[in-house]
């Protein structure tokens, strides 16, 4: 079974234009799937459909073997690592991590555990008292996966995560998320307008242009066939 399964799906936004056409894509389970196409061909759309930051206009969206198109983006097990990671300066690692587990009023006990353990995976351990502003650029990253995985996220969806950084930085950060996501197996949908993420990171590259999916590959072969 797909971990993210699209079928048909189509979004027109309010005054009638199609964003999105007609989109079939199966992302397997810890398939590390890159969405990529210029600014404005429909990959944050397509992403925070999938996430349910929007509504779907036509088709099917289904996480697992679940249809998911009415269910609120809290009921969908998916979680978004923002672009500028959304940490809260004041609260140390440990809290920042914990964070969806407090508001979920999980038991103290357990959400150390929780906590310890995701910090555990991404290496983290060590800081966990500090504060947000005193941690390099990877380990704040690190920080907001930590956050997706206490909740036990079915997939991780980014959107543009290193765009503001410099190409030191972001190069940086490339070679983080990519081990990272290998080392954890976690189902990982990627949106990017940059060729050199494109074909650096993923498993496979889904290749959309004006709101049409063209191409479907491993980077290898697209790189041989563009
Ligand atoms: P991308 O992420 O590839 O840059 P988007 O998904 O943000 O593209 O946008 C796809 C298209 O939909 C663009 O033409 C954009 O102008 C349009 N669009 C995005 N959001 C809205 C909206 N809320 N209302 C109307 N059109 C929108
Ligand atoms: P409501 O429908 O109550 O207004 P929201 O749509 O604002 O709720 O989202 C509420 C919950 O949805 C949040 O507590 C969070 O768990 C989840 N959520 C919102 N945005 C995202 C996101 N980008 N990624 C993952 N989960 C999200």
């Amino acid at each position: 079974m797909a971990a993210i399964t699209m079928k048909n799906i189509v979004k027109t936004y309010g005054d009638g234009f199609q964003a999105v056409k007609d989109i079939n894509l199966e992302i397997a389970d810890g398939e590390f799937m890159i969405l990529v196409g210029p600014s404005g061909c429909g990959k944050s759309t397509l992403l925070r459909m999938i996430v349910g930051l929007e509504d779907i206009s036509g088709g099917e969206m289904l996480i697992g073997d679940e249809r998911v198109n009415e269910k609120a983006p809290r009921d969908r097990n998916l979680a978004m690592v923002f672009q500028n990671y959304a940490l809260y300066p004041h609260l140390t690692v440990f809290e920042n991590i914990a964070f969806p587990l407090r508001l979920a009023k999980t038991p103290d006990a357990e959400v150390k555990e929780r906590v310890n353990h995701a910090a555990e995976l991404l290496e983290l351990t060590e800081h966990l008292e500090r504060k947000p502003a005193n941690l390099s650029g990877g380990q704040r990253q690190r920080v907001a996966m930590g956050r997706a995985i206490v909740r036990n996220a079915q997939a991780f969806l980014f959107d543009e995560p290193l765009s503001n950084l410099d190409a030191k930085l972001r190069g940086q950060m490339r070679t983080e998320i990519s081990r990272l996501q290998k080392r954890l197996g976690i189902t990982t949908v990627y949106v990017t307008h940059d060729q050199v993420e494109a074909m650096t990171l993923g498993d496979r590259v889904a290749v959309l242009r004006a709101g049409v999916l063209q191409q479907v590959d491993s980077p290898r072969r697209l790189y041989q066939n563009p």
